[in-house]
């Protein structure tokens, strides 16, 4: 079996998006947060700090890896797998 580039195992993922986010994040918690250690910790890019410090989330393009969850030293995120059939799919070339 030939080994696969990370770009090509990267362009072999597919998302299918459910309208309900699979992840929610309580924001009033993220205010007092001084790390945001979210926005270097995943892996697909989805948390972002705009110019006032807010955080932004997109749950589209997750690779539903658990890791924000882990990191977030406050609680602040609600996360479930999306439902059956929805979210990230790996291909195998
Ligand atoms: S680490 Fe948690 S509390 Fe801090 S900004 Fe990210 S989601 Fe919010
Ligand atoms: S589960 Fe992983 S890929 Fe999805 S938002 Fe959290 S850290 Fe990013």
């Amino acid at each position: 079996m030939d080994i696969l580039s990370v770009e090509k195992r990267l362009s072999l993922v597919r998302f299918r998006i459910h309208e309900k986010p699979h992840i929610v994040i309580d924001v009033s918690k993220c205010e007092e947060c001084d790390y945001k250690v979210c926005v270097k910790a995943c892996p697909a890019g989805l948390f972002s700090i705009d110019d006032e410090g807010r955080l932004h989330f997109n749950y589209e393009g997750c690779f539903e890896c658990g890791t924000c969850r882990i990191v977030c030293p406050n609680e602040a995120i609600s996360w479930e797998y999306p439902p059956g059939g929805f979210g990230v799919s790996l291909g195998f070339g």
